[in-house]
């Protein structure tokens, strides 16, 4: 009685083709496209995590850059004959400022920013100031990488 189990088992078990082998390398594709699949989801989220940065920060960032060169030259007159060098240097600093917070802002307002997770548009209303961390859409957190509530 004891000595029949295993075979009644086996017996009862869906018989597998001669090739056993099969099962161990389907296994090792699978999870390897796993994490390919997850190394993909990580990169696009670190792009759009930084594009949100840059989107939500650039514009304030070149304010206060004006704001600072501003006061700088009223509080310190003495630099305003400031050599063609740090001249150009000054504007060239704010106008790639201004540059990536309009490249950033309009990828994310027209929809070329899309989710890494589910592929819409990140940010549903054209019209939002501030570009949330979580897609509209999955809830898909660009800053944890956490999956949001389906
Ligand atoms: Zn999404």
């Amino acid at each position: 009685m004891v000595c029949l189990a295993p075979r009644a088992l086996r017996n009862y078990a869906p018989s597998a083709p001669a090739g056993a082998s099969v099962r161990p390398l389907s296994f090792t594709v699978r999870s390897r496209m796993a994490n390919a699949n997850r190394a993909a989801l990580a990169a696009a989220t670190r792009r759009l995590r930084l594009l949100r940065l840059i989107a939500n920060f650039a514009l304030p960032t070149a304010l206060a850059y004006v704001g600072g060169v501003g006061l700088t030259l009223h509080f310190f007159p003495s630099l305003i004959p400031l050599g063609p060098m740090t001249g150009s240097a000054l504007v060239i600093a704010g106008v790639a400022l201004a540059t990536a917070s309009f490249i950033s802002t309009a990828s994310f307002r027209h929809g070329v920013a899309t989710c890494p997770r589910c592929g819409q548009r990140f940010l549903r209303s054209p019209y939002a100031l501030w570009v949330p961390r979580r897609c509209q859409y999955c809830r898909y957190d660009v800053v944890t990488g956490s999956e949001g509530d389906f």
